[in-house]
């Protein structure tokens, strides 16, 4: 119990601590958030040249510090056999061997120098001519030189595509690109340059033409423009909505404060009417005593008064007793007679008195 109320009262520093962080800290902090998305959880390295794989979970690892997948009692059913689950190592989560990516965010990081990527204009894919292109086919997915285009607008089969000028393309779409291409994983010598709408996922040209035939699809650099927007209006609305939460967190933790504060005001007036009443039960007590004592001295003073008076008439008896005793031994009859009306009466008096002390005792009994 007061375990969990110590771990509850950190979490309150802690947030505190992160509320008054001044901005500039706040700014290195995120940093540091952002630098851990290039390193290894695991091997703490940067993920340039580790081939590094990325989660469901957005969690990343190099190739080699992935766990190796589980192969589970009941393994998924999949076109390409039973395929494994990986725990992530930071988060638990599990997942399917088959939905690990690769993390393109790295590799683009570790990219060639910029100089070295081919930034010269769009030729015609069209003919071998190597002529520069002049306009772009949206339904055949191609550069187009003068030549072609009217060539292309002259052939009926494809006299009614959509021509599109150089001029009203973005010059990412024309090949203009700084990062380096990823290749298709069927057409291995296709670069995975658009982006189709209907399937939402990348596509090279031959996927785009064939799989993907009337489809909508997007120049990757147009499509990274429209979708990055889209996340980041998502990303905002994830930010408020964290925000509430938080502010669901510190009112459970004002709670938890209440609930804490309310245990030890209970506790205290427990342990203060606990002192009341043991102060209580002790007066009451030495009242009682009081009393006690009252009444028992009384009594003793009655029972030691009595005794002396008992002490006082064994004497006097004794003195009598011996008194007649010495008195009819002497053989002196004068003075036998002489004084025997006297000794009469002091022989007879103690009969009385014993009975008035039975008397006595029959009525202290009573009290
Ligand atoms: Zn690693
Ligand atoms: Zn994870
Ligand atoms: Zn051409
Ligand atoms: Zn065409
Ligand atoms: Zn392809
Ligand atoms: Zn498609």
């Amino acid at each position: 119990m007061d375990e969990s109320v110590d771990s509850d009262d950190l979490v309150i520093i802690v947030e505190n601590e992160a509320e008054s962080l001044p901005a500039g800290e706040e700014k290195v902090k995120q940093l540091g958030a952002f630098g851990l998305m290039d390193t290894c959880p695991i091997c703490k390295l940067s993920f340039h040249n580790r081939e590094p794989k990325l989660l469901p979970c957005l969690h990343s690892f190099c190739r080699r510090c992935l766990p190796p997948p589980l192969r589970s009692a009941e393994p998924r059913r999949d076109p390409h056999g039973p395929v494994g689950s990986i725990r992530c190592p930071v988060c638990g989560q599990e997942c399917w061997e088959i939905d690990v990516l690769d993390n393109f965010f790295v590799k683009d990081s570790a990219e060639v120098p910029s100089s070295t990527v081919e930034k010269t204009s769009q030729v015609c894919m069209s003919c071998d001519d190597n002529t520069e292109a002049t306009g772009y086919c949206v339904e055949c997915v191609e550069f187009l030189c003068l030549t072609c285009i009217e060539a292309h607008q002259r052939v009926k089969f494809t006299r009614d595509h959509t021509i599109r000028q150089k001029e009203e393309m973005s010059p990412e779409a024309l090949g203009v690109s700084t990062q380096k291409p990823v290749f298709c994983d069927v057409h291995k010598q296709e670069p995975l340059k658009l982006f189709c709408e209907t399937c939402d996922r990348l596509t090279c040209r031959d996927c785009q033409l064939l799989k993907h035939k009337d489809h909508n699809y997007q120049f990757l650099e147009d499509a990274y423009r429209n979708h990055k927007q889209y996340l980041e209006t998502m990303t905002l609305q994830l930010q408020e909505k964290r925000k509430a939460i938080e502010e669901v967190s510190s009112c459970i933790n004002s709670g938890l404060q209440q609930v804490e504060e309310n245990r030890k005001a209970v506790t205290n007036e427990i342990k203060k009417s606990i002192c009341n009443l043991i102060m209580e039960i002790n007066r009451k007590g030495k009242i009682l005593i009081n009393q006690l004592e009252a009444l028992t001295k009384d009594h003793d003073l009655a029972l030691k008064k009595q005794q002396d008076d008992i002490n006082a008439l064994t004497r006097q008896l004794d003195h009598v007793i011996s008194f007649t005793k010495w008195a009819t031994a002497s053989h002196s009859g004068t003075a036998l007679l002489y004084c025997k009306r006297l000794v009469l009466l002091l022989l007879g008096l103690p009969v009385m008195i014993i009975l008035g002390i039975d008397y006595f005792f029959f009525f202290f009994k009573l009290i």
